[in-house]
């Protein structure tokens, strides 16, 4: 009895242990005032992880797969099933067919998207999805503000530049022309998100005067010869370029005309096919 006794209050003992460990981690954990960025290595396409110092979950595209759904358990407290907001840029396979399965796993409280309409089975799955969902659908139009917090030590702004117009019921050829183009800044640190826009949508963001001098650029369109003109990078220049791509993919991207122009105007460049996950914490 006695043996009983003492084997009881030592597993107690562990279990307050651990415990106390689990409270301090998830103390700790909420108290960091970092903003996470994380280009996930997701294949050929898309899907970025943006964490707010108040440990608001942002996620910007889901990938070709479902390898989104391990990459967000490595980064997201076990505690944690819930995604703040989910954009989609644009509905093409390579960018939203991960977010399905995010939809199924995860409570997403907002999706920001276009609304462009697209005839294929996978479209209606994306639409019978976010109907399901319990959220709150925005769709995208430059100007809006997504995300604010003046907190001077917390401060984060995000700001939707493009599509210009609301596009929601619009049947497009081009949906990448459509991406949602999203700028973050965080204290002295700035972003450019640029989905799979071609050079003629960059082009209009110059025509329209629209400041997109950021440090780190998201390479549009895996790196495609059709993205990254000249003139828009002249304006970006950014310190660093960050371009999303599967190895081997069948589509030569990144291709050589925009390694070459990245050369010409010494921006540092990182790969995801290269160096897998791309993660920055910013203090
Ligand atoms: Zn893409």
């Amino acid at each position: 009895m006695i043996k009983i006794n003492r084997k009881l209050k030592i597993c107690f003992l562990i279990f307050l242990a651990y415990f106390n460990i689990l409270v301090w981690i998830i103390v700790f954990d909420l108290t960091q005032n970092n903003l996470k960025v994380i280009f996930f290595d997701v294949g050929q396409g898309d899907s970025i992880f943006i964490e707010t110092p108040q440990k608001h979950q942002i996620l910007i595209d889901g990938g070709p797969d479902s390898s989104v759904l391990e990459k967000l358990g490595q980064n997201m407290p076990f505690y944690d099933r819930t995604l703040d907001l989910i954009i989609l840029t644009h509905p093409e396979h390579d960018h939203f067919f991960g977010l399905f399965d995010v939809l199924k796993n995860y409570q997403v409280k907002n999706i920001l998207w276009t609304g462009v309409l697209k005839n294929t089975a996978e479209f209606k799955e994306w639409e019978r999805l976010i109907q399901e969902e319990d959220t709150q659908i925005k769709i995208a139009r430059a100007g809006q503000r997504i995300y604010e917090d003046k907190n001077y030590s917390k401060a984060v702004d995000i700001l939707v530049l493009y599509p210009f117009e609301n596009l929601e019921g619009e049947e497009m050829t081009n949906v990448n022309d459509t991406s949602i183009i999203i700028k973050l800044f965080f204290k002295q640190n700035s972003f450019l998100f640029c989905g799979d826009v071609s050079k003629s949508v960059e082009h209009k963001l110059i025509d329209k005067n629209i400041d997109i001098d950021v440090d780190i650029l998201k390479i549009a369109h895996h790196g495609s010869k059709n993205s990254t003109s000249e003139e828009f990078l002249k304006k970006v220049l950014p310190d660093l370029a960050i371009i999303s791509v599967g190895s081997d993919n069948s589509y030569g991207h990144p291709t050589p005309e925009v390694l070459v122009l990245l050369e010409k105007y010494d921006i540092k460049l990182l790969r995801t096919d290269i160096s897998g996950d791309i993660s920055f914490l910013l203090k």
